[in-house]
């Protein structure tokens, strides 16, 4: 029912105001006929940031997650405001870019990050979490703390030798035939087609939905923190990511 619009393209992740028509109103929530909010999901949390009616009035948008096929955009507004949003009317969408930007990079590191341990480590990735300024994958066996450095040195080179980051929209039976190496233990669902791949030039190629930067350069760069044993065996490892990437200008 939504057009996920984001999900398009590594330059669609960078909209950061959109013009769309409100489509219904679930208690409390928005339903447009396509947005560029980012629905909570994949680890990967959810954007935030405001909607204008054609009244002149704004509506805070204090989160968004998804329902079946409609992302539901819960809203916080005056009654006056809330009362704007008819169905049928145009709202601009404006995100809260700087939120959503260290969102994208954070994403990018993790499949940086996931895709080398995998590498050195054959070790690979069960579930990883993005928030705040920081990052966490749970890894489904234990790293030696020896590998660190070259990740850090992976991580380094990957910022002082930029890599593009793509997004290919793969047909299943395609992606089937030749799943590429996966860093992730997470299954892809039977009715995923096609499959979006997030490929980091000559580094990874993984089935994601999130949000994206176009090149390795801006993640910027990572710390990682001493990995912390799991049960079973596995391990947590935090990173997080220095502050001196600029969000790039509208
Ligand atoms: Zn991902």
């Amino acid at each position: 029912m939504t057009d996920l619009a984001y999900l398009d393209s590594t330059d669609a992740a960078y909209v950061r105001t959109f013009r769309a028509q409100i489509r219904a109103r679930p208690p409390g929530a928005v339903v447009l006929d396509r947005t560029y909010f980012y629905a909570a999901g994949g680890g990967q949390p959810a954007d935030r940031g405001l909607f204008h009616v054609p009244s002149g009035r704004t509506v805070e948008v204090v989160d968004v997650t998804k329902s079946g096929s409609a992302v539901l955009h819960r809203t916080r507004g005056t009654p006056g405001a809330l009362d704007d949003l008819a169905v049928g009317t145009e709202v601009e969408g404006v995100l809260d870019f700087e939120r959503r930007y260290r969102h994208m990079r954070l994403h990018t590191a993790q499949h940086f990050l996931s895709a080398r341990i995998f590498a050195r480590a054959n070790i690979r990735t069960q579930k990883a979490k993005l928030g705040g300024r920081e990052g966490t994958l749970d890894l489904e066996g234990m790293v030696v703390a020896g590998i660190l450095p070259e990740l850090a040195e992976d991580a380094s080179e990957a910022l002082s030798r930029p890599r593009p980051v793509r997004i290919r929209h793969v047909p299943r039976a395609e992606w089937d035939l030749h799943p590429s190496t996966r860093s992730g233990l997470v299954r892809l669902a039977a009715h995923i087609d096609p499959v979006r791949v997030i490929e980091i030039d000559g580094i990874d190629a993984c089935p994601c939905g999130g949000t994206h930067v176009r090149s390795t350069d801006e993640i910027g760069r990572i710390a990682i923190r001493d990995p912390v044993p799991l049960a079973g065996g596995c391990c947590r490892l935090t990173f997080t990511l220095s502050e001196e990437t600029a969000t790039p200008s509208a």
